[in-house]
Order: structure tokens, then C-alpha cells, then sequence
């Protein structure tokens, strides 16, 4: 197992991304990524960040009907590193919301769809977005999608 380190994160947001625009491409959802250039560090292991990260995009295009859009967004804001990953897709009925972190969890909307799942990657994310020390909020409307926003604490980079 990795021991956390400060890990620069618009390299491997960039690298799920291409991985999962790969998924989007052949669904024809389109997909996006807005992200500032700058070196934003955060602590965390590469596999855990991996995970959340996939699993945040891969159930974006998941949930989200051919046509639509997914949306990844980087920010710096005091201190913390944000990471928004938003899509146009089914949605979360909002009495669903509160258990959506329960491991096995999932929304009425998404079981009485055809779209299969275990209802475990979600509680795996909140456990490793708390483990580095950061937050997970998310924010849907059903029928008209959902943002799911990462927030972790930004590390300096070493001064040359
Ligand atoms: P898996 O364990 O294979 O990831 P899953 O996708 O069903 O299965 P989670 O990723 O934990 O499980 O997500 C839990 C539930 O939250 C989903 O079943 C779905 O109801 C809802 N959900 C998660 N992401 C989205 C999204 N982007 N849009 C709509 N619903 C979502
Ligand atoms: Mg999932």
C-alpha cells in the first residue's frame, strides 16, 4: 500500500478523463475538461485518487443518456483544491440523497432503470476523499443531472 504524498492532480484527472472520454465517445456523450494550468498539488495515494476520480466520470457516463454532456472542472479557491465532475444525466431523487454514501446504496431511479450496479463506489469515494483529508458534496436535480464536487486541501509545491 502507498503511503499518501503530495501528488500533482491535473495530470491524472487528465489521465481518467481520456480513459473514460473513451467510454463517453462510443455512447456519444461529450465530455469536457476545464482546468487551470497550474501545478495543484493535493496529498493522497495515485490509486486512491484514481479511484475516486474513476469512479466519479465512470458513473457520470454511466448515468447519463446518449446526447448528453459530462463536464469535469478544476479550481484553486483558498487553499482548496476543487474538482466538480457534472453531467446531464438521470439524476437523484432528492429523498434518495441522504443514503447515497451507504455502501449498496442505490436511487429508486437508478434500480428501476436497465443501467446494473453494485452501489459500492460511492461509498469507497466519501471514504478516500476523508482519508486525504477532503469533503465530497453533491448537488442533482432528477431528470436533469447531477455535480459531484471534491474538495481537497491544495499542498505547496517544493520551491525550485
Ligand atoms: P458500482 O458499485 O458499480 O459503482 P453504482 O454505480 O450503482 O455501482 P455507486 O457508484 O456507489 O454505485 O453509486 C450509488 C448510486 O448513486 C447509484 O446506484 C445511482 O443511483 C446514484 N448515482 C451515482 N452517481 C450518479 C450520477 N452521476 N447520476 C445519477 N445517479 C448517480
Ligand atoms: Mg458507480
Amino acid at each position: 500500500q502507498q503511503a499518501p504524498a503530495p501528488i500533482p492532480l491535473l495530470p491524472l484527472v487528465k489521465r481518467i478523463f481520456d480513459q473514460v472520454a473513451l467510454e463517453a465517445t462510443d455512447k456519444q456523450i461529450a465530455m469536457t475538461l476545464e482546468a487551470p494550468e497550474a501545478d495543484l498539488r493535493v496529498r493522497g495515494t495515485e490509486d486512491g485518487l484514481s479511484n475516486i476520480f474513476g469512479n466519479l466520470m465512470g458513473n457520470a457516463v454511466k448515468y447519463t443518456p446518449a446526447g448528453g454532456k459530462v463536464t469535469v472542472h478544476m479550481a484553486l479557491t483558498g487553499g482548496q483544491v476543487l474538482t466538480s465532475v457534472s453531467d446531464t444525466g438521470i439524476g437523484i431523487p432528492e429523498k434518495d440523497l441522504p443514503q447515497l454514501w451507504q455502501e449498496f446504496f442505490r436511487a429508486s431511479n437508478a434500480r428501476a432503470s436497465k443501467i446494473v450496479g453494485t452501489g459500492l463506489g460511492l461509498s469507497i469515494v466519501k471514504r478516500l476523499v476523508e482519508t486525504f483529508g477532503g469533503h465530497i458534496q453533491v448537488h442533482s436535480v432528477e431528470g436533469q443531472g447531477t455535480t459531484f464536487t471534491v474538495t481537497l486541501p491544495q499542498v505547496e509545491a517544493p520551491s525550485a
